[in-house]
């Protein structure tokens, strides 16, 4: 019988850092140069006239007629927040770390039975130089 092992695998959407929305890119864009202008314009004072000629200059810059939505579903996971894919058995054993403590804990196993044998061999050479008392 030929087999693959699988296991589900349940991560947090880099894209949207689990949030499940993102900023539109072109909000985003004009959104910054805005901001960069009305702080250079303003000394960062928002007043009111400040922030009506913010709206007029959005605007004015706008590329749509009809403006899609400032934030909007992550298209990477659809809304979620999370990406879940399945992936071999050994890669997941291997990035959730089993392998490296299972080396760690075999590499201590193994220093404690060398101690141990030291300790018997030191014993027994002890013994056999040791007096006699028959
Ligand atoms: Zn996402």
């Amino acid at each position: 019988m030929r087999a693959r092992y699988l296991v589900r695998k349940i991560e947090t959407c880099a894209a949207c850092d689990g949030q499940g929305i993102v900023v539109n890119a072109d909000w985003q864009r004009i959104n910054e140069e805005n901001y960069a202008w009305m702080e250079a314009h303003t000394g960062g004072i928002f007043t009111d006239e400040a922030c009506a000629d913010w709206q007029n200059r959005i605007k004015a810059t706008w590329p749509y007629s009809d403006p899609p939505l400032e934030e909007e579903p992550c298209c990477e996971c659809e809304g979620d927040g999370e990406i879940e894919i399945w992936i071999p058995l050994v890669q997941a054993l291997q990035e959730s770390g089993v392998f490296a403590e299972i080396e760690t804990q075999s590499r201590r196993a193994l220093a404690h039975q060398a101690e141990i044998e030291d300790e018997i061999k030191a014993a027994t050479q002890q013994r056999q130089s040791g007096p006699t008392t028959w």
